[in-house]
């Protein structure tokens, strides 16, 4: 046997391994993630480094490679941990070992004391309130929002208020100019949350909030460690519990990762975490430098912070103790790596939480369907939250047929309920958020008379057409002129259909003209701190209507927000996967829960053509339960996830004779998989490059991973894969 070594763990250095015998003595002790000492060079110098791999095929000459000196220590140091769980990831996820590991390990930059400045408010109360009151009355929101937060903080650190505040340049200077507040720096160690006491008002918790932390905390106490899964609904006081399981766990001596969907990481949720537990909480996200992130795994290591915040990769925290892992939002599809390996953040988390012996908690308003299976059939243990914390009550959802309202020669793509409702709230000056389903799904170009719909060349999907009179595609990024005959058939009746983020706001112009609005799509939000911007103007009430497509559905809590309207239902509906009821069920759900959050009752309108689908019925009673009883039905049936378990393998070439041809001679069967395929993907031709899949479905989930060896195996070395790529996707979220 033989053992691959690493001598220096780090990101550039990942691929450099070492082949080493393993003596006799170690075999059975030795494993992945061990340090050990090994002679090196010409000189046989003693030297340290990892197991990161453990195999009985020498990579060269036998005779000439030395054995391994020993162990060095007896317990699997933390980055001995990382490499265990880079190993866990390959296994059940697919990708190299290489590939793991960058996952895992973060990359080092050198670590450079930064100059960081904050903002302090130098005005008595008094007169700050006084100036708040007079900004608010003249409706100078920014000047308004950012007083608010001066009383609130006092200090403030100088790059939130510019990005999660979106307080430009001109207003802190008038500020500064005015004498309201000062500008401070000082030498820091890289912490993007600044230092502060910790605040001492806290919410006491409702029964059922202390019911759930004292279920956690006795397992916790009894040193049981499990999976909980909290199923409240949005603004049931999710948050509250999270802390105070925290607080009880950093308590004693250990440390927490806490994961929140990069899109839900507001200045309000950091502020949250930041007062009640001070500087001791981190955060993480992708507007953090190399360096910036560097510097966080070192403050962890060395046991500065106990509490990582952050998207998917905050998991690899190298905590020395870590006690919980929180996963919130735990429905959300941005826990599964876009990118290679395919992990999910979830499966993930319960390797890590197993390794160290920490307990594991999601939380979700609508719980994947896998998670909620989980739950019901024991794996999981389940509590629930079933209403709003603060009294404030859950929204009343309408259900409006479209079908009807064409019938009666309504052809506004408001209906009249919502077109009513709408300026009510105008009037009330109370806030509103339309939302559908997705960006540019009506935007393809189509003609009326022969049916030729404008595809892209490269990716055999729709283009869409965007106002500056160009037809792209969102796939590849072609762009091309937009057309005024039909290419095919010659016809001028060749156009978009309507239902854009665009095209709802022009219907509002139209129909609302004394209506501010704001949109967001992937068009406006482009650069960084796009969406930050608008969610922040709109909290700031610079806007009465915000237009978006998903994105603004996401934990989001504005306050003023009384009417909610979802202007297409179904369409994501007709997405060709299985997943498309579940993605539409939690969008409805999700969506409705941003009506009403503040003092005022909301009110939701779901428009839609299929009235009597059931995700869309259940959405709008709001009632989870029958929603997951009517689609783990379907999914039983099918032999769906999370029922059974689903390998994808996609195949992709740039030569199509090629790709269908290795293909064809993929023929790995197992008893008890079902094989489905080789066919099309859905994205047959995407950017030039031909794609195929297969299926693999079986209810044991260590079957596919050895499914996956063994297509793997059969493609190493073949030459009919010469120029055919191959990846694999384990329960895949999204269609291919
Ligand atoms: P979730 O995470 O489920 O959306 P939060 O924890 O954010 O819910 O709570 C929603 C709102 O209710 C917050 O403003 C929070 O401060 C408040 N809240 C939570 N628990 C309580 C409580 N026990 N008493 C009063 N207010 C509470
Ligand atoms: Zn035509
Ligand atoms: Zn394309």
């Amino acid at each position: 046997m033989y053992a691959d070594i690493i001598v220096d763990i780090s990101h550039d250095k990942l691929d450099k391994t070492f082949q080493y015998k393993i003596p006799e003595e170690l075999l059975g002790t030795l494993e992945v993630g061990m340090r050990v000492n090994v002679p090196f060079g010409k000189g046989n110098k003693m030297i340290t480094g990892f197991v990161v791999n453990i195999t009985n095929q020498a990579e060269f000459d036998v005779e000439r490679i030395k054995f391994i000196d020993s162990i060095v220590d007896e317990k699997v140091l933390v980055e001995g941990k990382m490499i265990q769980l880079a190993a866990f990831i390959r296994k059940n996820y697919g990708g190299s070992m290489n590939q793991a590991l960058k996952t895992v390990v973060p990359v080092k930059e050198s670590v450079k004391t930064k100059e960081k400045k904050s903002i302090r408010l130098v005005l008595d109360k008094v007169k700050a309130e006084a100036l708040l009151t007079e900004f608010n009355q003249k409706k100078r929101t920014a000047r308004a929002r950012f007083m608010q937060v001066l009383i609130e903080e006092e200090i403030v650190e100088y790059s939130l208020v510019t990005t999660k505040l979106n307080i430009g340049l001109p207003v802190i200077r008038f500020f500064e100019e005015n004498g309201y507040i000062k500008i401070e720096s000082e030498e820091y160690y890289r912490n993007p949350v600044k230092a502060r006491e910790t605040d001492s008002i806290q919410n006491e918790l409702n029964p059922a909030q202390k019911n759930i932390v004292s279920g956690i905390l006795s397992d916790y106490e009894a040193g049981k460690r499990k999976t909980y899964l909290i199923r409240g609904v949005t603004g049931s006081g999710k948050t509250e519990v999270y802390m105070s399981i925290i607080e009880k766990v950093i308590a004693e001596g250990k440390q927490v990762i806490m994961l929140i969907p990069e899109i839900a990481l507001t200045f309000q949720t950091v502020m949250r975490f930041y007062k009640r537990f001070g500087d001791t909480v981190s955060i993480m996200h992708s507007r953090l430098s190399k360096g910036e992130r560097y510097d966080q795994y070192v403050r962890a290591k060395k046991g500065l912070i106990n509490i990582m915040i952050g998207p998917r990769s905050a998991l690899f925290t190298p905590f020395e103790n870590l006690g919980l892992i929180v996963i919130d939002e735990e429905h959300e599809g941005a826990y599964k790596s876009e990118g290679i390996p395919k992990y999910h953040a979830v499966g993930v988390a319960k390797e890590l939480a197993r390794m160290n012996n920490a307990s594991l908690i999601l939380g979700s308003a609508t719980p994947s369907v896998d998670s909620y299976y989980k739950a019901l059939t024991g794996e999981y243990t389940l509590f629930e939250l079933k209403e709003r914390a603060a009294n404030a009550k859950m929204p009343q959802v309408y259900v409006v047929d479209l079908k009807e309202e064409l019938k009666s020669g309504n052809r506004s793509i408001f209906s009249r309920q919502l077109k009513g409702l709408i300026m009510d709230r105008l009037n009330k000056k109370e806030q509103i958020m339309l939302f559908i389903n997705r960006r540019g799904y009506f935007g393809f170009i189509s003609c009326r008379a022969c049916g030729h719909v404008m595809k892209c060349p490269h990716c055999d999907i729709s283009l869409t057409s965007h106002k500056n009179g160009k037809l792209v595609c969102h796939y590849c990024g072609h762009t091309e002129k937009q057309v005024s005959l039909c290419p095919k058939c010659g016809s001028k009746y060749i156009s978009a259909l309507r239902g854009g983020t665009q095209m709802v706001e022009e219907a509002i112009a139209k129909e609302f003209p004394q209506a501010r609005v704001l949109r967001m799509d992937l068009d406006t939000t482009a650069g960084k701190e796009g969406h930050e911007k608008i969610l922040s103007a709109f909290a700031g009430e610079e806007a009465d209507i915000l237009v978006g497509t998903q994105m603004i559905v996401k934990g989001h809590d504005f306050p003023n927000v009384t009417l909610v309207g979802i202007l297409a239902a179904d369409i994501s509906l007709h997405a060709s996967d299985y997943r498309a009821g579940e993605r539409t069920f939690e969008l409805l759900t999700q969506a409705a829960g941003r009506a009403g959050r503040g003092d005022t009752e909301g009110e939701v309108v779901i428009q839609a053509y299929d009235t009597e689908n059931f995700a869309i019925e259940t959405a709008a009673k709001q009632d989870y339960v029958e929603y997951y009883n009517q689609e783990i039905m379907y999914r039983t049936l099918l032999s769906y996830p999370p029922v059974s378990n689903m390998l994808l393998v996609k195949f992709s070439s740039k030569y199509e004779e090629k790709l269908i041809k290795a293909v064809n001679t993929v023929k790995i069967q197992k008893e008890g998989v079902m094989v489905i395929g080789p066919s099309d993907a859905q994205l047959y031709k995407a950017d030039d490059i031909y794609n195929k899949v297969i299926y693999y479905k079986t209810e044991d989930y260590e079957v596919l991973t050895q499914m996956k060896d063994k297509v793997e195996e059969f493609v190493k070395d073949n030459p009919d894969f010469k120029y055919v790529s191959v990846q694999f996707d384990f329960n895949p979220l999204n269609s291919y």
